[in-house]
């Protein structure tokens, strides 16, 4: 039998984005200080669990490729968030990163790949490791790339955000229909809760 999933993009749906006056745009926590796991994760986690799905993070991490952090500081802040779910008995079941950009200032890292949302290759790539039933698994993200990615998989995206007019319009342009629009983890797990 195979098994189904909640995949979960990282930055603004498992921790917190923060303000990079640099970059003049909210981005993702570039060393452990700044990555703080956002209120009600862990029992969004153990919710999803309990209902027989695996939680999965799919999340596309450009950081390293664009220079502004070592995979070193990459692999403290995701230590981090197993140390903060571990105190709260509960753990993420796998976590599979694009780190590539196609314009990244580490050679390495420049590609242009089929792992980078919003393609699906992450997605293809965690179903087949868990041997996923992709159509009866769910897709949480607070990016259009996360819907896009979520559409081209065949699973059921739940978008976290306001959905204002300019969204709505790029998800129509788009031909996106997320299954549910979510104020966050724990109301979109209390969604599939609701719907099994
Ligand atoms: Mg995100
Ligand atoms: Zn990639």
């Amino acid at each position: 039998m195979l098994n189904k999933a909640v995949f979960v993009d990282r930055d603004g749906v498992i921790n917190e984005m923060i303000y990079v006056k640099e970059h003049g745009y909210v981005d993702t926590p570039s060393n452990p200080v700044q990555f703080k796991i956002i209120k009600g994760v862990a029992r969004s986690i153990k919710i999803a669990k309990k209902l027989g799905y695996k939680v999965i993070i799919i999340s596309n991490q450009p950081g390293m490729a664009k220079g502004y952090y070592a995979k070193k500081t990459f692999d403290l802040i995701t230590k981090k968030m197993h140390v903060i779910l571990e105190k709260s008995n509960t753990k993420i079941d796998d976590e599979f990163y694009c780190f590539h950009h196609p314009n990244a200032k580490l050679k390495k890292y420049r590609k242009k790949c089929s792992c980078r949302k919003p393609r699906a290759g992450l997605l293809k790539r965690a179903s087949e490791e868990h041997r996923i039933d992709l159509k009866n698994s769910y897709f949480v993200g607070d990016g259009i790339v996360d819907m896009e990615a979520a559409k081209r998989a065949g699973c059921k995206g739940i978008f976290i955000g306001n959905v204002n007019s300019s969204i709505t319009e790029l998800f129509n342009k788009k031909k996106i229909h997320p299954h549910y629009i979510a104020r966050d983890l724990l109301d979109a797990v209390n969604f599939i809760k609701n719907n099994i």
